[in-house]
């Protein structure tokens, strides 16, 4: 796959927007990088064509190729989706919290119950009961008897002949008898989806009304997870998702498609078959694994802290020079309202409370940046890099483009002069200082 991909991003690298053409060659490649990482074909589709929209006209950072800047935006588009609200389990509401766990047969729902509930003893200080819906297979019941009692968690005594909405309605009413916080409900689960599942597990839930009903669901799965995420969704209704087998190799595209069709969040993840193998969700680190293209995406981060490296020691060796001019004063204006306006860099900046107090009698809030940018804006390069042209003529021109009057042209002006005299006596007692404060 690399190779197939360099081919595309070996192309040279430019400055400017991204291109449709730049955008649809790079997303063939992230294309066929989420199908291999089994992420469902209608998921792929619709995020892709959402990452289209948002990456043509997109900013190319120097010295990166097209390619590789449309690979990060998809990287952050995955990560935003498949993190968007971050999740642990909920246990706010009156004890017994109950907690149903549903999914496929095998895809780990009994061996989760016990993660969970050993996590939930250990650190949550929890007093946990568990109880096995589970009245198809014999074994399944003392399966999660054992399992409780490796974790010290008590299970519900087995009582045989009883439906799985009788043994739901015991063990809550045991788990209230008892003063437990949370009761954990283990279902049944088929091969396949089937209707009679489907029906057993609305009513279960409709008689216990959990707070918490998570999918679990194996990470290995591939085109189908989309099939069993939507159906558990439609007919029972989550809250959330646990993917197990996350120790496999997958790639597990099936937390995207799982995310994407069920807008649940992505609470724990499974990672082996011990009963500590249980693990916070990390978006970043499946969107790694997803799009396999790590190495892209960290040299486009890399390229862009470089960028603001330069810049700002290119602002630092101006200061110093005492060629500050109106471009770059536009530049700082900007930066400052990022980083949450000009009281705040002041702030930041030792020797500076003459000025301040100037400052705070202008009356400078961030509104009045953004007309500021306007004023800049208006002028001609020429203008703004020899601030002193501005007569009154052009001034008046300046004022009309901006929608502002000459006073506020003036007023800028006389703001740059007293930052450029300000960063010409700080850049005279070295670098550092203003420079990095202004510059980052
Ligand atoms: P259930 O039918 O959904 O209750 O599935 P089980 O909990 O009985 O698990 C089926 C098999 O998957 C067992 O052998 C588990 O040990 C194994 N298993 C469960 N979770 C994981 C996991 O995160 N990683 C690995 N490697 N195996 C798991
Ligand atoms: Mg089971």
């Amino acid at each position: 796959l690399s190779e197939k991909l360099s081919g595309i991003f070996d192309t040279l690298t430019r400055r400017g927007a991204l291109t449709e053409d730049d955008v649809n060659a790079a997303l063939r490649e992230v294309r066929r990088a989420l199908l291999e990482a089994d992420v469902a074909l209608e998921v792929v589709r619709s995020f892709t064509d959402r990452v289209r929209s948002r990456a043509v006209g997109a900013e190319v950072v120097r010295s990166v190729t097209p390619g590789q800047m449309v690979v990060k935006i998809v990287h952050d588009e995955l990560v935003a989706m498949l993190g968007a609200d971050s999740a642990t389990i909920d246990l706010d509401a009156v004890p017994p919290v109950p907690i149903l766990m549903v999914g496929l047969q095998g895809s780990g729902k009994t061996t989760t119950t016990g993660k969970i509930a050993k996590r939930l003893t250990e650190r949550g200080k929890r007093k946990v009961l568990l109880a096995s819906l589970d009245t198809r297979r014999p074994a399944a019941m003392e399966q999660l008897a054992v399992l409780g009692k490796q974790v010290g968690v008590d299970t519900l005594p087995i009582v045989a002949g009883q439906s799985a909405v009788q043994i739901a309605r015991r063990a809550l009413e045991a788990a209230k008898l008892g003063g437990y916080d949370v009761v954990m409900l283990d279902t049944a689960g088929r091969v396949t989806l089937d209707e009679a599942l489907m029906a057993e597990v609305a009513e279960v839930k409709a008689v216990t009304q959990p707070h918490e009903v998570l999918l679990v669901a194996d990470a290995l799965t591939g085109q189908d997870a989309v099939n069993t995420a939507r159906a558990f969704e439609d007919r029972v209704g989550l809250t959330g998702i646990v993917l197990t087998r996350m120790d496999g190799d997958g790639r597990g595209g099936a937390a995207l498609s799982m995310r994407a069709v069920t807008g649940k969040p992505i609470k724990l993840v499974g990672t082996g078959e011990k009963l500590d193998a249980l693990e916070e969700f990390h978006p970043s680190r499946v969107a790694n694994r997803i799009l396999g293209m790590g190495d892209i995406v960290s040299l486009v981060e890399r390229a862009a802290e470089t960028i603001d490296a330069e810049k700002a020691e290119r602002m630092a060796q101006k200061m110093r020079k005492g060629a500050f001019d109106l471009e770059d004063m536009a530049e700082q204006l900007a930066q400052m309202e990022r980083v949450g306006g000009m009281k705040g860099v002041l702030g930041m900046l030792p020797g500076i409370g003459k000025i301040k107090g100037q400052l705070d009698n202008a009356n400078l809030d961030d509104r009045l940046f953004k007309r500021q940018r306007a004023i800049i804006m208006s002028m001609t390069p020429k203008e703004r890099r020899n601030p002193d042209l501005l007569k009154a003529s052009r001034k008046k021109r300046v004022a009309a483009g901006s929608g502002t009057k000459v006073e506020d042209v003036n007023r800028l002006l006389k703001m740059h002069r007293q930052m450029a005299d300000m960063m010409k006596a700080m850049g005279k007692g070295g670098r550092g200082g203003l420079g990095a404060a202004l510059g980052n």
